[in-house]
This record gives structure tokens, sequence and C-alpha cells, in this order.
């Protein structure tokens, strides 16, 4: 299937402005060869209009219709075969083999979605039923459940071309909850964007949904963002990328007439404490590990870890000169694009010109276009607490060591740290127990805590949080990955003294659905009178 460097409106391929960019390889510098258009205000405009058309009619689609919806799109994209892959590695620089293991991400992240549909219980049905002898004042029904939010804009990120890109978990979570979707592609990947959205579309037609329940706009230019944000009939929006964007959209939407949540997936550098029995331990298999972690994927990976703290010790420097040889020893690959490789050289640049900062190790340079060298930097706990500069996410294979005097010292680090995503511990049973007032400090920092492993690898489940506190989110109590995120495209409504015949499946007195409800306060599947 060849590129055309169209937008997809509501199933439609359209081309009207006259603004053009292209993709590039980013390990050769080769500029590819379809030419892609930047979307006018009136094709997002058109977009958005589709998308609240369809709106009406795809929120009240069954639930298992619209799971065999997203097992479809699955379907489409698995169909799409080497040709996706292929398009994929020469657009991102991406391996073959981690292209094959996103793209399997993708598709398991929208089958469990459709499970999640199909169990039916993600609605959180919640019923108290009437009591009209009640004194003094009769208790009316009142039933409660979660429904679709509306059309809903999505940002392709670059650093997952698909798992969190067109058909990523924003994408997947809002189509489950019943909203509609325009999403704006990353325009370092407009190609893999497009033969996505492709398959989407392909999956809205064979499964009967309406036209305008997904649409894909291009463009190089933030305005193209900034109009699907601002168009007031968009209700939510869905962001993975960096701080500075994040805030952007979130501060637009906010300006709005009609505020609207915006759950941007911002900077993070997941601070990994190893504790002193762990390090006395096994320091060479942590520093191995931490090197391993750091330099993934070139350190393109929001949960990177960007801060590994441990206290002064002999241990300290036995793990740090393991830490230098296993990154001198490492090529690192292409990053994603020239602009993310130029912010990374200049902000190593800046974190090696600042005092009390000195260079553990670098990796070997490849010979890619947008090759970056892995960076290993240390300094003190005094010198961390002190220069706020030490604390900004560097994007790409770097990792700073602070090295602590004492426990305080340890838990000032931790107390000094913004929102991020995850925390890390290497720790004994015993540490944690002498540290527990770290893991205390840690809880309010972070969306996800570890013990004895890396940040790097989000397990899409129905636990998961891959969230935390701002600057790391714009919304704390919520997670882009993970079921939980189809309560971000949702919103509870209550039924008061409904007839039967007028309330949705999920709150009938029958429980036609078989789900779980929260029943008079009792949780149960059993039927209500
Ligand atoms: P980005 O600059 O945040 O861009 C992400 C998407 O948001 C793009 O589609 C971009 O559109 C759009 N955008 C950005 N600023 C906007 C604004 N003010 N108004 C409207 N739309 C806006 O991220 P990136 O291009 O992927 O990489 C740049 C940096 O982001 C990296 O160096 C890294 O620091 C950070 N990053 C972080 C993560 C993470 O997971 N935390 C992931 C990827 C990147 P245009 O491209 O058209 O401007």
């Amino acid at each position: 299937m060849q590129t055309t460097g169209n937008q997809i409106i509501a199933n439609n391929l359209t081309k009207s402005g006259s603004d053009t960019f292209y993709a590039k390889n980013p390990a050769t510098g080769e500029q590819l060869a379809t030419e892609f258009v930047e979307a006018t205000a009136e094709e997002i405009d058109r977009a958005v209009q589709k998308a609240e058309e369809a709106f009406v009619i795809y929120r009240k689609k069954s639930d298992q219709e619209r799971a065999d919806f997203l097992d479809k799109i699955g379907e489409e994209i698995m169909n799409l075969g080497d040709t996706l892959l292929e398009l994929c590695h020469q657009e991102t620089g991406l391996p073959m083999g981690r292209l094959t293991g996103e793209r399997g991400r993708t598709v398991n992240q929208l089958k469990l979605f459709a499970e999640l549909l199909r169990d039916g219980t993600w609605v959180d049905a919640r019923i108290d039923t009437a009591m009209p002898d009640r004194q003094p004042l009769p208790k009316p029904d009142i039933r409660q459940m979660q429904i679709a939010l509306g059309p809903v804009g999505v940002f392709g990120a670059s650093n997952f071309p698909l798992a969190f890109s067109i058909a990523g978990g924003d994408t997947a979570s809002a189509l489950a909850a019943g909203c509609t979707v325009v999403v704006k592609g990353h325009p370092a990947h407009p190609g893999t964007s497009e033969l996505v959205g492709r398959a989407i579309a392909q999956a809205v037609e064979s499964s009967g949904m309406p036209a305008g329940t997904f649409s894909l706009v291009q463009g190089k230019s933030v305005e193209v963002g900034m109009g699907i944000v601002q168009h007031p009939l968009i209700k939510a929006i869905g962001f993975t990328g960096s701080f500075r964007g994040g805030k952007a959209l979130f501060d637009a939407a906010n300006q709005r007439d009609e505020p609207i949540p915006v759950y941007a997936e911002m900077g993070s550098i997941n601070p990994v404490f190893v504790l002193p029995e762990a390090l006395k331990q096994r320091s060479d298999k942590i520093a191995e590990g931490w090197v391993g972690s750091l330099t993934l994927g070139v350190g393109q990976f929001c949960t990177n870890p960007g801060v590994l703290v441990s206290m002064n010790s002999e241990e300290t420097t036995q793990f740090l000169k393991v830490a230098e040889q296993s990154l001198s020893s490492l090529s690192t690959g292409a990053m994603l694009t020239n602009q993310i490789s130029e912010v990374y050289q200049s902000a190593v640049n800046q974190m090696s010109q600042i005092e009390e900062v000195a260079t553990v190790a670098t990796s070997q340079r490849s010979d890619a276009a947008t090759a970056a060298e892995g960076q290993i930097f240390s300094t003190s706990a005094q010198r961390f607490l002190t220069n706020s500069e030490l604390s900004d996410e560097v994007f790409g294979p770097s990792s700073l060591h602070v090295t602590a005097q004492s426990k305080n010292e340890m838990l000032e680090v931790a107390k000094n740290l913004e929102g991020h995503l995850t925390a890390t511990l290497h720790a004994t049973d015993r540490d944690l127990e002498e540290y527990a007032d770290l893991v205390a400090i840690l809880e309010r920092k972070v969306g996800r805590l570890l013990v004895n492993g890396f940040p790097t690898g989000v397990e899409v489940c129905h636990s998961m949080v891959h969230g935390g506190p701002y600057p790391a989110t714009t919304d704390s109590r919520t997670t882009s990955v993970g079921t939980l995120a189809i309560k971000r495209f949702t919103r509870p409504i209550s039924y008061q003294n409904f007839p039967q015949n007028g309330l949705p499946q999920a709150l009938k007195n029958e429980n036609p659905l078989r789900i779980f409800r929260l029943v008079n306060g009792k949780l149960t599947q059993e039927p209500t009178s």
C-alpha cells in the first residue's frame, strides 16, 4: 500500500492545503518520497464537525459492537503486514524487532479494551433504589453510570509511532469509551500515521460505524494541533510529548469559552534510589541494569531513569566503575528526529558544563545521522538540591548519579523532587523497613513505584498507572496506559426516578448485561427489584 500524503477525514482521503512536508530517515538523513500536505483550518473544522455528527450515533452503539470494532482495527493493522513496519523503520530509525513488538503491544491494547467492553462492568453502575416511605422525606430512585464525553482530540507521540500514536492508547481508550476521535499525527512519522489511519478507516467501514468516528489530520506546524484543541466541539485531549507542548495545549484548553480536560503525559526523570544493603549485595547487577535501561530505545522513553541516587560508599565507587565499563562498551543508535538529537546534544553539553558535575562515562557513537552518545554524569546531593537545572528531563540516553552523604540527605533529594511518572527502589526487605519514610515521600511524587526493577517497560494491564503528579502529567488522577485510561474520556451521569424502559441496559433492574453493580452500597451481579 502506497502512502498518499492526504488527510483522512471521515473515511475520505483529502488534500486541499498548500503547505507541504516530508518524512526523513533519521538513520541516513535521506528525505522520503511522499509529499504530505498540512491540514487546513477548514479540514480540521470538517473533521471535528463529522466527529460530532458521528458521536450521536457511535455513543449509542453497544459495548459488544464497539468491542468488535476495536478488534477489527487490530486485525486491519496486522493486515498491513511488513509494509507498515518497513515504512515505520524508515521514518523513525527504530529497529524492526522493536517495531514488531510495538505493533503487538498496540493490537493487544485494542484487544484489552475490547475485553473490558465485553465484560461491561467498566461503566461503574451504581443503583440506589427508592424508599417512598422514608421519613421525613421519601428517597428517590437514583442510578449512575459512566458515559462518553464527546469528540476527543489525540496527539500522536514521536517516540512510540504505533503504541502511543494513531491507534495507540489514547485513541483506543477514547473509542472504547464511546468517543469519536480526531488525531493529529506526529510529523516525524506521517506515512506510518497514514497507513494506520487507513486501517482504522477500513475498520470503521466494515464494522458499520459512522464515517466521522475517526479522522486523521497531519501537519508540521502547531496551528494544526491548536485548531483541534480550540475547536468548540472537542471535549477532551490526549497527548504524550514534551512539557512545553503539553503545557501549551493545557493552557489553550483552559482559555476556551468552555474549558476541557487535557490529559498530557509529559516529562519525567524517573528517579532510582539504590539502598545500602541492596547495593552491598548486587551493585554490579544494578549498574548493568541501569545502563541497559537508560540506553534502551536510545533513551527515548518517558520512563527513562534520568537520576540515580546512592550513598557515598565503597560500593558506590564500585557501582560507578561497572556502569562506566558497561556504558563505554555500548554504541547507541539513531534518535527519532534531527530536532530531538540536537536538543539532546545541547542538554548534555549544558550538563557537562555545570559546576561540580563530572562525566562518568560516554558510550561509543554510531554512524547514524542522528546518532547520540550515551552519557552518565555524577554530582553530589548538595549540588543536586541547589541547582534545579539538574532535575530537568534530558530526553535521550543520559543519566545523572547523585551521591548522598546520609540517609537524611537522600530523603531531602526525594522531598525536593517534582512529580514524576515513576520512582524505583533497589532494596532488600531490611532496606525497605529502614527506608519506609523514603517510600512515604515517593508515594506523593509519582504514579508508579517499583522495587528491584527498572522503569522502562510499561505493562498494559488493569492496574497500571502511567501518570503522576504535575509536571509529569496535567492530571494525576488517571493513567494513559491500562484500562483505567478509559475513565479520562467519560463522566458520570445520574438518572433519577427513570422508568425501567427509559434506562440504559446497564441500569435496568434485571441486569441484562450481567455486570457487577453497586446496588444500595453492595457490589453484586444479581438483578434488583
Ligand atoms: P512535542 O514537541 O511535544 O510534540 C508532540 C506533538 O505535539 C506534535 O504533534 C507537535 O506538533 C504538537 N505540539 C507541540 N507543541 C505544540 C503547541 N504549542 N501547540 C500545538 N501543538 C503542539 O514532542 P516531540 O516532537 O515528540 O519531541 C520533542 C521533545 O519532546 C523531545 O525532545 C522530548 O524532550 C519530549 N518528548 C517527551 C516524551 C515523553 O514521553 N515524555 C515523548 C516524546 C517527546 P508539531 O510537531 O507539529 O509542532
